[in-house]
């Protein structure tokens, strides 16, 4: 399926949820597996970062998720739409901060 990176509104990012070191700790823990490449299909570079993304269509439905990216897919000149597999999406709720 297609995501894109979320771009921040004034309200910034949603606050990384207590007990988590990292976004991408939360995925793991979430996820229950070991983030290792990036999880755009077109990438092989080393995951660092548990990157915010949304469907294309997300502003609507509101719906945020983490997922493992390298350093290149999660930059802000990174906007293109990108391939994942649903199964690595991990939901953050609304209800966090
Ligand atoms: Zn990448």
């Amino acid at each position: 399926m297609k995501v894109k990176n979320l771009k921040w509104g004034p309200s910034g990012p949603r606050p990384l949820p207590h007990g988590y070191k990292s976004w991408l700790a939360y995925w793991v823990k979430n996820y229950g597996g070991v983030a290792t490449v990036c999880t755009n299909r077109n990438c092989d570079n080393k995951a660092t970062v548990g990157g915010h993304v949304m469907p294309p269509d997300g502003k609507r439905s509101n719906s945020w998720f983490i997922i493992p990216l390298c350093d290149d897919c999660n930059s802000a000149t990174f906007k293109q739409e990108f391939d994942i597999e649903r199964r690595h999406l991990v939901g953050i709720s609304n209800q966090l901060s």
